[in-house]
């Protein structure tokens, strides 16, 4: 099964970021004062599952073992990219003022970068014409057509994993032991873009160890109770820059 497409320059992709980076690209991006957020989601991890089941290998490979309570936990941690509205390199004319530099999640898109999901135009921003038959070739059963695409994408992931543990001693310079629970949303940690070097640095000297326990965030009453009830601990939240929510709100106490 083949996929077609051809990008029109729509620039759609360019605004109100979220851009996954690595750690280099982390640095960089804060380097020139652009916001990068730490991202936390996290699986309760009773044992290793299926060794066969590459959904369950790539979060355990992009992840790090932890506790909520007693309760075995994998967080998975994500530098993030943040921008309303263009992005601070979009040039006038949509073209990128940063393509040399650009982060290589820019260069994959509209390809998804996990492994174990198909790309489907409905999810992605490009406007229908970007997908027309007579286009290139993109994707060739489930794998980019193009061998300079595939070592990129390969790459990306690859660092992924690779920058697991440094992303877990960030966690520990910044002091950030909140995550939501996979599949309800993302714990946020904002941090001004100099503080964020400065704990780079710090994490990188190895002056922090990956925090060990963790809190869960969510803005469901029924998930804090059930977490509770496993004298696991939860806190409820309300959607904002602290917490992006897959659901809405539950009305939080007065
Ligand atoms: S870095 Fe360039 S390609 Fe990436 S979002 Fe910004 S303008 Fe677009
Ligand atoms: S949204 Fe798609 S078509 Fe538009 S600029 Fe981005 S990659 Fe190209």
């Amino acid at each position: 099964m083949e996929l077609h497409f051809d990008c029109t320059q729509c620039g759609r992709c360019c605004h109100d970021l979220r851009l996954t980076l690595s750690v280099a690209e982390a640095q960089a991006w804060a380097g020139r004062g652009h916001q990068v957020d730490l991202l936390a989601e996290g699986w309760p991890w009773p044992d290793d599952g299926d060794p066969d089941d590459p959904v369950m290998q790539w979060r355990k490979a992009t992840s790090f073992p932890a506790l909520v309570g007693d309760v075995p936990f994998r967080i998975n941690l994500r530098l993030v990219a943040r921008h309303e509205g263009p992005c601070p390199h979009l040039l006038p004319d949509m073209r990128c003022g940063n393509y040399s530099n650009r982060p290589r999640i820019c260069r994959i898109y509209p390809l998804e970068s996990r492994p174990f999901e198909q790309v489907t135009p409905e999810a992605r921003k490009c406007p229908p014409e970007a997908w027309n038959s007579a286009l290139p070739v993109l994707e060739r059963n489930g794998a980019p057509a193009d061998a300079s695409t595939a070592a990129l994408l390969a790459d990306h992931r690859r660092t992924m994993i690779e920058d697991v543990d440094l992303k877990g001693r960030l966690a520990g310079a910044l002091g950030f032991t909140l995550s939501a629970l996979a599949g309800e949303g993302l714990a946020v940690c904002e941090v001004d873009p100099s503080e964020l070097l400065v704990a780079f640095e710090e994490a990188e000297e190895q002056l922090w160890a990956t925090p060990e326990h963790w809190t869960i965030v969510s803005n469901r009453q029924n998930t804090v109770d059930m977490l509770a009830g496993l004298d696991c601990p939860a806190r409820l939240i309300a959607a904002g820059s602290a917490y992006l929510p897959s659901f809405a709100d539950d009305r939080l106490p007065e």
